[in-house]
């Protein structure tokens, strides 16, 4: 019996900084590692630092708190905060050198109110909606806010050093919309410029399209998917020299035999069809797994990989390893690079009908989390 942890998350740091690189190589300009998310589960300082060591020049996180906390573990690289609902504390922002985004006029007034109030200068990107409709300045818009920025520019509070958008289907690079995408950025690009804002650095492309739109990578990129070694577009991370850094490993926690037709889990929703051996594992989807995974999707146990039997409870589920010779104490891999047999996150994304992005940015609960 072996006494490893109950059920931990191992992450490869050397995997997340070689990602980096070979990102940062591949496209030869600035990157933009994304670490929003606790660093896609990765946990947001180490992953940042990785990224760093990796060559990545500046980070990208969602929320203001992300920046802070990257700030306050001493991180000192550039940092990009884009999603900020009103009454943000920018002053905070200005505080700890963080760059924002800004999308509205009312956004922009809040910045500048900031940037006056502290003395400091915001240091601000700019976000065109190019077609996604999701967090940028709509094209109507975008006139009047350009505009404003170039007053504020001028007046001495702001420095406009961004200008970035976000794609709809890089993960689809052959889609139509991505030519529709790239004309609309550029001509709000033209716009900025011609209102003043000659300075600014373009950046569009995620990982999808720092592996398949060359077009799109203008002056920064900025991956998240890929710097953890995850190919979002579903095939073989290997094919762009990227590792997966995570592995989801656990503890079983108790063997036993039961006679055919025994039913299994809530719901009996497997029942063996001759006397057989059960492993329990002791992690459910209030850790992260899902519940979907009951009866869909793989881990490696007792030298095979085998589907989980029955449904996913909150602290646990069952697997059916036959006649295996196993013990509590053996380990159960969940999902992991897959040179060692184990089945990936892609293949969990595969069998519970979701994205990778879903199952590494949602494990945690009570996974204790090791770095190598
Ligand atoms: N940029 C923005 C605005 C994002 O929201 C994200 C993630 O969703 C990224 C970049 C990184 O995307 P990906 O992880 O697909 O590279």
């Amino acid at each position: 019996m072996t006494n490893g942890p109950r059920a931990e998350v191992v992450v490869d740091l050397d995997a997340i900084a070689a990602n980096t690189a070979a990102l940062r190589t591949r496209v030869g300009r600035p990157l933009m590692a994304v670490v929003k998310a606790d660093g896609y589960g990765h946990g947001l300082v180490p992953a940042a630092r990785a990224a760093l060591a990796g060559g990545a020049d500046a980070l990208g996180v969602a929320v203001l708190e992300e920046a802070l906390a990257l700030r306050a573990a001493g991180v000192t690289a550039p940092v990009l905060a884009w999603l900020h609902a009103p009454g943000t504390d920018y002053a905070a922002a200005l505080a700890a050198d963080v760059e924002v985004s800004v999308n509205a006029g009312w956004a922009l007034a809040e910045v500048v109110e900031a940037a006056r109030a502290t003395g400091r200068t915001a240091r601000v990107h700019l976000c065109a909606d190019s077609g996604l409709s999701r967090e940028g300045a709509p094209a109507a818009d975008w006139p009047d806010l350009v505009a404003a920025a170039a007053r504020a520019q001028a007046d001495g509070g702001v420095d406009v050093v961004g200008l970035w958008s976000h794609l709809a289907y890089a993960d689809a690079p052959t889609h139509p919309t991505i030519g529709a995408q790239v004309r609309a950025f550029e001509e709000a690009v033209a716009l900025a410029r011609a209102a003043g804002l000659t300075g600014a650095r373009r950046h569009l492309a995620n990982s999808a399209a720092t592996i398949a739109l060359p077009d799109t990578w203008y002056d920064v990129v900025r991956p998240g998917i890929a710097v953890y070694g995850l190919d979002p577009l579903g095939g073989d991370p290997a094919d762009h020299g990227l590792r997966p850094a995570m592995t989801v490993r656990a503890t079983a926690a108790l063997t036993k035999r039961v006679p055919a037709g025994a039913g299994v889990s809530y719901g009996h929703t497997y029942s063996p069809r001759t006397g057989t051996t059960l492993l329990l594992v002791p992690v459910g989807y209030a850790d992260g797994v899902p519940r979907a995974a009951g009866n869909r999707a793989p881990v490696l146990a007792a030298g095979a990989r085998r589907t989980i039997a029955g449904r996913v409870c909150m602290d646990q589920f069952v697997l059916d390893v036959g006649d295996a010779d196993v013990r509590a104490g053996d380990e159960v891999v969940l999902w992991g690079p897959g040179d060692r047999g184990e089945p990936t996150a892609q293949d969990w994304a595969d069998a519970v009908d979701t994205i990778h992005y879903e199952l590494v940015t949602r494990v945690g609960g009570r996974f204790a989390r090791r770095y190598v």
